[in-house]
Order: structure tokens, then C-alpha cells, then sequence
């Protein structure tokens, strides 16, 4: 009598891999929302989910696909309504928060479906998961060193000296959040890492091509 071998992810009844969300999170400034757009260009089959932010519009930004661009009553009448997964403050400035509904509704429908948030935002998911019936697989972006990510929060030249130590005393903290997460993705090339996280969607999905 033969043993049947493990399957990779934990089949539905019917037989077919568990869809499970997938949460891409990593350090602020470690490419993130990069590594996403390059995915989302090369498979435009997956769904993101569109954020509500209180931050303003940066130039070419539109409402509705980069972010739901809300005031803080508008934000604050749908975190009271319960119309977030989740939602955090990042870097102490504007609120951000994942709408549920268009999840659970992607969810549903089989479509591979993704969110970006920061790391507070994934481990909010983590502890509203079980309550909420998810099934979640966390993927964590890595920078290829502490170094690295130094110079990239330097490079982007827009803060003050303070603001950047601040940045890197942070990121430091962030860093050592990886093992908090199922699948870590160090992102030492941008094309390379969006093809990992293709892959890790690939095998959630069932998605063969
Ligand atoms: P930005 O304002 O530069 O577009 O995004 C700033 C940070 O907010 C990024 O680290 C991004 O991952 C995070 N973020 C975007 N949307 C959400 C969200 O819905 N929830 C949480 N927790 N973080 C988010």
C-alpha cells in the first residue's frame, strides 16, 4: 500500500489548491510597491487591492486605481463602519486601510488576489485572519543587506538628515521582522523578485503556465 505523497498547499474538498491571499510586506524603501507593478504588468490576471489612504495624490495619481483617496472623517466613518481588513499609520503621517468587501469578493471568485501594505498592516491581517475565515500566505520583500537598504533610503535624496536617521532606525526594527513571515524574497533584482513572487502565487493558485 502506497502513501500518498504531502501536496504543497492544502487541497480544497473538491481537490484543488487552497486560494489563499498573499500579503507582500517588507521594510519601508526595501521596493515593495515595485516589485508589485512589475508583477502586475507581466500577470495582469492577479487583482491588488486598492488602499484608502488619507495621504494626497502624488502627480499622476488616480483615485480609485492607486489608492481611494479619502479625508480623515471619510476614513474614520469607514474604519467606525467596519469596511477594513485592516488599517495602520505609516511613518506617523497619513492613515492607510484595505477595503474587505472587493477581497473576500476576488477571494471568491478565484482570482489570484494580493495586498501591499506595511508591516503593521500584515500582522494586523494575521490576528483578524482566523475570525475572518482567510486563508493567508505572507510573503516578506527582503533587501539584499542592511546596506543596501541604508542606500536606497539615502538615495531617494527627498528627506532631511533627520528624517533618514529616523528611516534606518526603523528599517532596522522592520528587519528583523522576517521571520514573523511564511516566504521571504530578498530583492536584489527587481525583475527576479517579481517572477519569486509569481511563482509563490503560481503554486497557490494552481496557475501551470
Ligand atoms: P505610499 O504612500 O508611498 O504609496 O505607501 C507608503 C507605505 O504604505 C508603503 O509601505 C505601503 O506598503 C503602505 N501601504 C499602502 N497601502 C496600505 C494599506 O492598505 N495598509 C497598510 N497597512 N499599509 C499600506
Amino acid at each position: 500500500q502506497q502513501t500518498p505523497a504531502e501536496p504543497a498547499a492544502t487541497p480544497d474538498d473538491d481537490g484543488t489548491p487552497r486560494k489563499r491571499l498573499v500579503v507582500l510586506t517588507g521594510p519601508a524603501g526595501v521596493g515593495k510597491g515595485t516589485v508589485e507593478n512589475i508583477l502586475r504588468k507581466n500577470h495582469p490576471g492577479v487583482w491588488v487591492s486598492v488602499s484608502a489612504t488619507t495621504r494626497k495624490p502624488r502627480p499622476g495619481e488616480v483615485n480609485g486605481v492607486n489608492y481611494w483617496f479619502l479625508d480623515d472623517q471619510q476614513f474614520t466613518d469607514k474604519e467606525e463602519a467596519g469596511d477594513f481588513l485592516e488599517t495602520a499609520t505609516v511613518h506617523g503621517l497619513a492613515r492607510y486601510g484595505t477595503p474587505l468587501k472587493p477581497v473576500q469578493e476576488h477571494l471568491a471568485e478565484g482570482v489570484p488576489t494580493i495586498l501591499e501594505i506595511d508591516l503593521q498592516g500584515a500582522r494586523r491581517v494575521k490576528q483578524r485572519a482566523k475570525e475572518l475565515g482567510l486563508e493567508v500566505v505572507y510573503v516578506f520583500i527582503a533587501p539584499p543587506s542592511f546596506d543596501e537598504l541604508v542606500r536606497r533610503l539615502k538615495g531617494r535624496g527627498t528627506e532631511t538628515p533627520e528624517e533618514v536617521a529616523k528611516r534606518l532606525e526603523t528599517a532596522h526594527v522592520e528587519l528583523s521582522a522576517e521571520n514573523e513571515f511564511d516566504v521571504t524574497i530578498v530583492n536584489d533584482d527587481v525583475d527576479k523578485a517579481a517572477e519569486d513572487l509569481w511563482r509563490v502565487i503560481a503554486s497557490e493558485y494552481g496557475i501551470t503556465e
